[in-house]
């Protein structure tokens, strides 16, 4: 069982639907280790979502289930990502939710790149 509150893997998460071609998305990178495409509802100018090619549900599983050729590899395209949408020099946002207090909704471990205007405050204030 993954290490948090969200059971097994999915494999009709949307994420692993569009990993084997079922739904389109507006990829902007791809390598062996991860996949980069739009945020189907951005929340900033450029809102870019990264998920490894292999079944795990949130950033625990992963980091406790993937190799380290993975997790090199995925994390390594993140930064890649990034650089390509020349945010390195404006500065960007990586975020991931994890688990039922973050709001994760989608049960296939991505991280959200944020950028294209200054980005205010890490968390809204409650
Ligand atoms: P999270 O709340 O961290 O699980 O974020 C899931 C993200 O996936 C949200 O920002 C959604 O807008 C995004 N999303 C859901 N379905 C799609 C899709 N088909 N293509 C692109 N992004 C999606």
């Amino acid at each position: 069982m993954p290490v948090n509150g969200l059971g097994q893997y999915d494999d009709g998460n949307v994420f692993a639907r569009i990993l084997r071609g079922e739904i389109p998305c507006k990829r902007v990178y791809e390598d062996e280790f991860a996949l980069a495409f739009h945020d189907i509802a951005p929340q900033a100018p450029l809102h870019v979502l990264v998920i490894p090619k292999t079944r795990y549900v949130s950033l625990a599983d992963f980091s406790t289930g993937a190799s380290e050729a993975e997790i090199a590899g995925f994390w390594r395209a993140v930064t890649t990502v990034a650089k390509q949408l020349e945010l390195e020099t404006p500065g960007y946002r990586v975020l991931t939710n994890m688990g039922p207090n973050s709001g994760q909704e989608v049960p296939h471990f991505h991280v959200h790149i944020f950028g294209g205007k200054p980005l205010g405050h890490m968390l809204v204030r409650t």
